[in-house]
């Protein structure tokens, strides 16, 4: 008989999830400096190797676990009109991984919130620099111009960004400002995860108050 272990630690359990330490340590729902953005977890390092193995050594079973996280409501002013639009990946980006896994999460938020997806609206220009290997004003630099309105595409009024990992949040920024060019009235952000511990600076981490840190994470993939 097929015996369910905790994808993260082997922990014998119930059903497809985390074990009650694993799901532990990703609970905390971080704070928002921003009132408008919000994330659900912390970006722990129970978090870190899920994300990490769906992404780097593609256990796409563990999707399954995700979805399990998605909250069922945001604490965000979102009206039942606002639309979920995923950070794109440029083409190449996008070809080279085969999947963009904020569409994933935005596309399966949209399920549960009942809320439309536009995953064709928001575009990414061209290759811009990897994030991780850049201080924290290179990164905005970085994404200017980085975005773009897909004109064929009526302008939503409201619109929620989502992400899988906020680090410094200059890529919702980046996209936020795309979508008020575009002349959406009112733009969100949502991450699943929230790396509230260190920024990853390039030349030097600069730590917090947490333990954990994501400077050995490679974190190029979700900017
Ligand atoms: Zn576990």
């Amino acid at each position: 008989m097929f015996e369910p272990q905790c994808p993260l630690c082997g922990n014998p359990v119930m059903s497809i999830s985390l074990c009650s330490q694993c799901s532990g340590w990703l609970k905390t729902e971080p704070q928002n400096e921003h009132p408008w953005l919000a994330s659900s977890y912390l970006f722990t390092d129970s978090a870190k190797l899920l994300l990490h193995s769906i992404k780097y050594q593609r256990h796409f079973e563990r999707v399954k676990l995700l979805r399990t996280l998605l909250p069922s409501s945001l604490p965000l002013a979102l009206d039942t009109k606002t639309v979920l639009i995923p950070v794109p990946l440029s083409p190449l980006r996008f070809f080279e991984r085969g999947f963009n896994q904020s569409e994933w999460l935005a596309t399966e938020l949209g399920k549960k919130l009942n809320l439309k997806v536009e995953t064709r609206a928001l575009l990414k220009k061209g290759e811009t620099k990897a994030q991780s290997t850049l201080s924290r004003e290179d990164r905005k630099n970085n994404l200017v111009g980085a975005f773009e309105w897909n004109a064929k595409r009526p302008a939503p009024e409201r619109v929620c960004i989502v992400d899988d990992v906020l680090t410094t949040g200059s890529t919702l920024e980046a996209c936020r400002e795309c979508l008020y060019k575009a002349r959406v009235k009112e733009v969100f952000g949502w991450t699943l995860f929230k790396a509230t511990t260190s920024v990853f600076d390039g030349r030097k981490n600069i730590q917090s108050s947490s333990s954990a840190t994501i400077g050995e994470f490679p974190i190029d993939w979700y900017s």
